[in-house]
């Protein structure tokens, strides 16, 4: 029996033709094979602009700075995700302030966001967290009415829809990843869509150094004089990259249906296993099933870890409470208790193999490993 792996890349002969195809071309930084990506990508979102950057970090950030968003100003986020959603917001020179999540979905609480806002708050940035949506509805009417900025952490939620809502449908911005184990991936890279044309034009200018011209446009027209109206940010994709996440367009959709099948067949068989619950499915909602987590109840999250990883399971935590770790303790003087929901889930969370192409017998294999790492004290007795 060989390893599970936790995730596998499924890029192969379409992204090496794609690639060939970008090599032929004397065009290697952002030309015409990202502008096409990008149209694509839009059509497949269903929103009127992509902007293509260099990561979903830059994405976040380029979000806030183009909402002028900064020094003296307050984000709202969630204290349960990748680190990145807040260090955007440091980078953005913005403070984060953490609104507690639902127990169900470990998302963003609307209600937890509504006490939380100040005079001085600006934005709310919720996660999708593992590809199931926030209730966008809620959060926009938060938003509107104290007038703030709505910006999606999308980055795992690229195939999600919540009652007919998909990334960046009711947000000024939907923030993308195409990190290297992400649903889209080409390594490094990320996006934002946006159905306003002038915040597109902005991030636009604010990706590439404020410039007037590119050498897409170079290569178009010649030489021509730019200017730098604005100070910006070199953030800019290549053709390299999306030459690379092209043709996974194509696959977005058969991969998620293959997905499901692992969900449901992981649903099914864990439903049998004490000891651990599943997060709650939202209503009328398309689960972008990007990561497979589960919560181990009963303080044996950490003992679950090891177990599985000594039976050749690889696992990962997405995510232990944010404001718990030491740079956000050491800097704003974050506790325990600070957020008692995050920081449950937090201590319960365990992301299980989960991959398109994963074979279902490693499933079995998986939740064998944790039957029998949840009942040590009965196989001793036998
Ligand atoms: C991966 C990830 C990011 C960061 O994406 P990069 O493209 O690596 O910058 C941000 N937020 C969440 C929730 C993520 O999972």
């Amino acid at each position: 029996m060989g390893s599970i792996p936790f995730y596998l890349h499924d890029l192969g002969q379409a992204e090496l033709d794609s690639l060939a195809e970008v090599l032929a071309g004397p065009i290697l930084t952002t030309g015409a094979t990202v502008e096409r990506f990008e149209r694509r990508f839009a059509e497949y979102l269903g929103c009127r602009n992509v902007v293509t950057v260099s990561s979903c970090t830059a994405a976040l950030h380029l979000s806030l700075v183009a909402l002028g968003i900064g020094p003296g100003d307050e984000v709202i986020t969630t204290p349960m995700t990748f680190i990145a959603t807040a260090t955007a917001i440091l980078q953005a020179g913005a403070a984060p302030v953490f609104a507690d999540v639902e127990p169900g979905t470990g998302n963003l609480d609307p209600t937890q966001v509504a006490a939380s806002v100040t005079s001085r708050t600006r934005a709310i940035l919720p996660v999708h967290l593992y590809g199931q949506m926030c209730d966008m509805h809620a959060l926009r009417e938060v938003a509107d009415r104290y007038r703030l900025a709505l910006i999606e952490d999308a980055a795992h939620c690229v195939e999600g829809e919540r009652e007919g809502i998909r990334p960046g449908a009711m947000s000024e911005t939907a923030c993308f990843s195409f990190y290297a184990t992400k649903n889209l991936a080409c390594g490094e890279g990320g996006a934002l869509a946006t159905n306003d044309d002038g915040l597109a034009r902005q991030l636009r200018l604010l990706r590439l150094h404020g410039m007037t011209k590119t050498a897409a446009d170079r290569a178009r027209e010649g030489y021509q004089h730019w200017d730098m109206v604005a100070f910006g940010w070199k953030y800019n994709l290549d053709n390299i990259h999306a030459a690379l996440l092209l043709p996974q367009l194509d696959r977005l959709e058969s991969k998620w249906r293959l997905r499901q099948v692992l969900a449901e067949k992981y649903r099914a068989r864990l439903d049998h296993i004490s000891g651990i619950r599943l997060p709650d499915l939202a209503p009328e909602s398309r689960h972008a099933l990007h990561l497979f987590p589960i919560w181990v109840e009963g303080g044996r999250r950490d003992h679950v870890i090891r177990g599985l990883q000594e039976r050749g399971v690889p696992v990962m935590v997405n995510y232990r409470a944010m404001h718990l770790l030491s740079y956000f303790r050491e800097t704003y003087g974050f506790r325990e208790g600070d957020y008692p929901v995050a920081e449950a889930l937090g201590s319960e969370t365990l992301s299980l193999p989960f991959y398109p192409g994963m074979p279902e017998e490693q499933v079995e294999r998986v939740c064998q490993a944790l039957e029998s790492t949840l009942r040590p004290a009965r196989r001793r007795a036998a």
